[in-house]
């Protein structure tokens, strides 16, 4: 009966490292995958993991028994305070209801299930999810395995490498009442590109008055900008304006976790008196949902995350790890800039410096990431982005100058 099963196609982004390893010249870069580098192109475990882990470990009473099927509570209550805020009153009138998840992916994953399961909006019965062009290529093929239609907002303009916001903000006013938009809460994936928070409160009021049902995919807080607080921003107004509204909260990059499958997945409903019952029939849900998927989350991430974010002394080191590995990345931006500068390399750059987070949508034409995969060894998705935390002190020139070559031709 197999002989029915298509070969799929490889992850293109897996294919790529694939790819890079394989590669044997000595001057070889990788911008592919969004993991962070120290300065030689190393992983770096962050010094307050380190410590974490230290601690775990000295625990003579850890053990490797079950986590409860919505996880470990301290590092769901923690995630909460983190990504709401502590005085939240989402908080203090128990509003949300969160499970630990298999990092991003297993939260976003959770909440596409349960949109597809339970999301019923009253007017126009439109289940369909509208997602950024472009997007984290996974939330096409995660809302599509669940059976829900996708639709694509305008997001990125080519001419001023920077938001159309007037593409995005149409497209989501002409979406059938109680459509579901997905939206990256902080450095979007693959771009770079954010709204403003003027931009944000535009589209609040818009999705208010179409009664859209906002899907907040959270995995660079405090990564992007090194304040946690202002990575949340556009959540919390959000929140503010009483949504009712999903997130998805990812631990890979801002605690470099990325192996251990950290992540929480978060349902608020909005204020009111019918707010405790809400939440406690959703959780009854997401309850078996995610016992029929996983049965219970795995411990090790959130055991270390859980110690860091209640620990005030732990935390304040995480917030410095922060500011190192999204100060890194802003000295590459500027430092790439400032090379291409020098070389007056044709074109417009500035948005090398305007974008934020992890990656940069550098406007290379798919051609041209080919001949610059070929001829210097450099590797970035064929879309043109790449991974700022590839580059260091010891390859921006060269990679520069690989930039400068390939547009000249
Ligand atoms: N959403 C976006 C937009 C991402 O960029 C990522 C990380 N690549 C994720 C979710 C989730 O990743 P993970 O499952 O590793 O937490």
């Amino acid at each position: 009966a197999a002989d029915v099963v298509p070969q799929a196609p490889e992850d293109p982004l897996f294919g790529l490292m694939a790819a890079y390893r394989r590669d044997e010249d000595p001057n070889k870069v990788d911008l592919g995958i969004g993991a962070y580098r120290d300065d030689n192109a190393k992983p770096w475990v962050l010094p307050v993991v380190k410590k974490a882990d230290e601690l775990l470990r000295a625990d003579p009473n850890l053990n490797h028994e079950y986590l409860p099927i919505a996880g470990l509570a301290e590092f769901t209550s923690a995630s909460q305070k983190l990504i709401f805020g502590a005085s939240s009153p989402v908080i203090s009138e128990g509003r949300a209801i969160s499970l630990q998840t298999i990092s991003g992916t297993g939260a976003v994953h959770l909440g596409a299930l349960f949109l597809s399961k339970f999301y019923n909006p009253s007017a126009s019965g439109a289940k369909t999810v509208y997602v950024s062009n472009p997007t984290w290529a996974n939330h096409n093929q995660i809302f599509s395995n669940v059976g829900l239609p996708i639709a694509q907002y305008p997001y990125f303009s080519k001419e001023t490498k920077g938001l159309d916001f007037a593409g995005m903000r149409s497209t989501i006013e002409s979406a059938p009442e109680g459509s579901i938009i997905l939206l990256h809460a902080c450095a979007h994936n693959p771009t770079g590109v954010d709204p403003t928070q003027d931009q944000w409160k535009e589209l609040a009021t818009l999705m208010k008055q179409k009664s859209h049902f906002p899907f907040f995919d959270c995995a660079y807080q405090g990564f992007a900008s090194g304040d946690l607080n202002r990575d949340a921003w556009a959540i919390r107004y959000f929140v503010e304006q009483g949504f009712e509204l999903l997130v998805a909260q990812s631990y890979a990059k801002n605690f470099g976790l990325y192996g251990e499958r950290a992540g929480c997945f978060h349902f608020v409903t909005s204020p009111g008196a019918e707010a405790k019952d809400t939440v406690s029939r959703v959780g009854s849900q997401l309850a078996i949902l995610q016992r029929s998927e996983i049965s219970n989350p795995p411990a090790y991430g959130a055991r270390i995350a859980s110690l860091v974010l209640n620990d005030a002394d732990l935390f304040a080191q995480w917030e410095e790890n922060l500011r190192e590995m999204s100060g890194r990345i802003i000295s590459m931006r500027q430092a790439l800039k400032k090379h291409l500068d020098e070389l007056k390399t044709p074109g417009t750059w500035d948005h090398i410096v305007d974008q934020i987070g992890m990656f940069s949508f550098t406007g290379l034409s798919e051609k041209q990431v080919l001949k610059i995969r070929e001829e210097a060894h450099v590797y970035m998705t064929k879309n043109g982005r790449i991974s700022m935390a590839g580059l260091n002190t010891k390859n921006v020139k060269y990679f520069a100058e690989a930039v400068d070559k390939v547009v000249r031709e």
